[in-house]
């Protein structure tokens, strides 16, 4: 089923829409958050995730010195893995139907 929000009562204007999701493994370190945004152009949907490094402060400092100098990628990994529940996966469903038929 497609979920569909209007404001007001006028179907023309379509509501924007967040969801997050919390990774499989249960950790709070982990989640997608979905945006729908609707702007005069069309639906855009966006997806951020949530994946902190917590290195000692000593290896934040040898890294920002890296970074500076533009040595290299300063030897951080900026991805994680998230699984998604499969009791998820209909949310996710209902929102990218309405992302792709406005
Ligand atoms: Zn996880």
């Amino acid at each position: 089923m497609i979920a569909i929000f209007y404001e007001n009562g006028d179907p023309s204007v379509k509501k924007d829409r967040t969801e997050w999701f919390d990774c499989a493994c249960n950790s709070y370190d982990h989640a997608i958050r979905f945006s729908l945004t609707h702007w005069n152009e069309g639906p855009e949907l966006t997806v951020e995730a949530v994946f902190p490094q917590y290195l000692p402060w000593y290896k934040r400092c040898w890294i920002a010195l890296k970074y500076i100098f533009k040595r290299d990628s300063a030897g951080i990994s900026v991805y994680d893995t998230w699984i998604m529940k499969k009791e998820d996966a209909e949310r996710l469903q209902s929102l990218l139907q309405a992302f792709t038929k406005p």
